[in-house]
C-alpha cells in the first residue's frame, strides 16, 4: 500500500524514496535517507515520484493547453447539438399540441351539432364535423382507438430513451441480417 509520509516515528514528511528491503518496503524522506541506509542490511532504493523536466514541463502545459481548446470546442458542439435537439422537441411538441387542440375543437364542434340537429343530411361539401359524426356512427369506437394509438406514437416520439431503443434495435436486427448473408455468400465463396 502506499504511503502518504515518511515511515520514520513521527515524521511527516513526503516519503521521497522506497526500499524494498527486511521483506518489506519502507517509505522514506529526504532527510531520513542516510539514517535508514545505515542499517547493515541489503538496501534497494527507488524514487518514489517522477521528476518533471523544463522540457516535460513544457511538453505537458502545451498538451494541456490543446486539451483546453479541445474541450471548449466539444462545449460548443455539445450545447449546439443539444439546443437542436431541445429545439426539434419542442416543435414536435408545438404541432402535436396543434393536433390535439384541433381534434379538440372539432369534438366541441360534434356536441354542438349534436343539441341542434338529429341529421346529417349528404352533401358534396360535408364539413369535417359532419364527416367526423357519420363515421362515428359506423364504428363508435374507431376514434376513441385511433386516440390512443396517437398518444402512444407521440410519447414515443418525444421519448429519447425509447427511440434510442428501438433504434438500437433496429441495428441489431440489420447486423443480425448481414452476418447471415456474410455467412452465405463465404458458403457459395469456399
Ligand atoms: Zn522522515
Ligand atoms: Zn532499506
Amino acid at each position: 500500500m502506499i504511503k502518504n509520509n515518511c515511515s520514520i516515528l513521527e515524521c511527516y514528511n513526503e516519503p521521497d524514496y522506497i526500499c524494498c528491503c527486511e521483506m518489506r518496503e519502507v517509505y522514506v524522506c529526504k532527510d531520513h535517507l542516510t539514517m535508514h541506509m545505515s542499517k547493515e542490511v541489503h538496501h534497494n532504493v527507488k524514487k518514489n515520484f517522477i521528476g518533471l523536466s523544463p522540457d516535460d514541463k513544457e511538453i505537458l502545459s502545451a498538451h494541456c493547453e490543446s486539451s483546453l481548446k479541445r474541450l471548449k470546442t466539444i462545449r460548443e458542439h455539445v450545447s449546439i447539438k443539444a439546443r437542436e435537439c431541445i429545439n426539434k422537441i419542442l416543435k414536435k411538441l408545438k404541432d402535436d399540441l396543434e393536433i390535439i387542440n384541433d381534434k379538440y375543437m372539432l369534438i366541441i364542434e360534434v356536441m354542438e351539432y349534436l343539441k341542434q340537429k338529429d341529421r346529417v343530411l349528404f352533401k358534396n361539401n360535408n364539413s369535417k364535423c359532419e364527416k367526423f359524426i357519420v363515421e362515428c356512427v359506423k364504428n363508435p369506437l374507431e376514434f376513441y382507438d385511433k386516440l390512443k394509438k396517437k398518444e402512444l406514437e407521440m410519447i414515443e416520439e418525444l421519448d429519447f430513451e425509447q427511440r434510442e431503443n428501438i433504434l438500437q434495435m433496429k441495428i441489431l436486427k440489420l447486423s443480425e441480417r448481414n452476418k447471415k448473408n456474410y455467412e452465405f455468400y463465404e458458403y457459395f465463396a469456399s
